[in-house]
């Protein structure tokens, strides 16, 4: 089994010159973005070349995926592995939320009080998370601005919170003991302003720091929105394809 890999330390290097010009013409460090490298429907030898490149977070957005490319790191890459830190960026299914805390590090997508009840029972009852190592998470929010408020448990298709269901959904989080709120994490509406939307998501940030300072990141821009999200604030990108190229079905060459 062989996967040519060798396009994407040139790409990443690329990519991260490119950030660091984005952030200099808005006046930040190149430090202060963080990058999350999205592995989803890329074999494990892609997220191992990320690593490899010095791209510590990656992300991934189907629970079972993460968990098998996970084990695939550790099996054939264990130092490398030792290093990652995996994001689930993806839509969370309570049933899920047991698999979820056992192979993610950082949870960006809680975008509803039950699915926040779940993960946090989950990760009381796991060995990795506790109240003095809490499950860092992030919350999702819908930046679609005709949704209306209290249909978070619609089936939204990508996923988020109402903006005005954020400040409950935080304090059951920030509640739990054994959820440490990070932020928020989102998407751009397809149809939209990106940079409209996002400068909603850095006034919703904002408002959030004012009950729970700590919570601090803001998860937001991909590989053709992140210069938008970046000069709205966003203090972690998640790119995908500018790293990977096209995503193609994980093939068992
Ligand atoms: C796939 C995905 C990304 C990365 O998208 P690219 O356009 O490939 O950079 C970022 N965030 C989420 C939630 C995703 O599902």
């Amino acid at each position: 089994m062989s996967e040519d890999t060798s396009h994407i330390g040139p790409a990443i290097e690329a990519f991260r010159a490119r950030l660091a010009e984005v952030a200099a013409a808005q006046g930040r460090e190149p430090g202060s973005v963080d990058l999350v490298a999205v592995t989803k429907n890329h074999p494990w030898q892609y997220a191992a070349e990320a690593v490899r490149s010095g791209v510590l977070d990656l992300g991934e957005n189907k629970v079972q995926e993460l968990v098998a490319k996970r084990a695939e790191l550790i099996e054939h890459e264990p130092e490398l592995a030792a290093k990652a830190r995996w994001h689930f960026i993806g839509r969370l299914q309570r049933n899920k939320a047991k698999q979820a805390v056992s192979a993610a590090d950082v949870i960006e997508s809680i975008d509803r009080v039950a699915l926040a009840r779940a993960v946090a029972k989950a990760a009381d009852s796991s060995e990795r998370w506790s109240a003095q190592a809490p499950l860092p998470v992030l919350l999702q929010v819908d930046l679609d601005p005709a949704r209306e408020p209290g249909e978070s448990d619609s089936s939204a298709a990508r996923g988020g919170a109402h903006p005005d269901d954020v400040r409950a959904l935080a304090a059951e989080v920030a509640g739990s003991g054994v959820l440490q709120l990070r932020g928020l994490m989102a998407v751009a509406p397809l149809d939209g302003d990106a940079r409209a939307a996002f400068e909603r998501l850095a006034q919703l940030a904002a408002r959030l720091r004012e009950e729970h300072p700590d919570a601090t990141v803001i998860s937001a821009g991909m590989s053709g929105d992140f210069a938008d999200a970046i000069a709205m604030g966003s203090s972690a990108v998640r790119v995908g394809t500018a790293l990977f190229g096209e995503r193609t079905l994980t093939s068992n060459r």
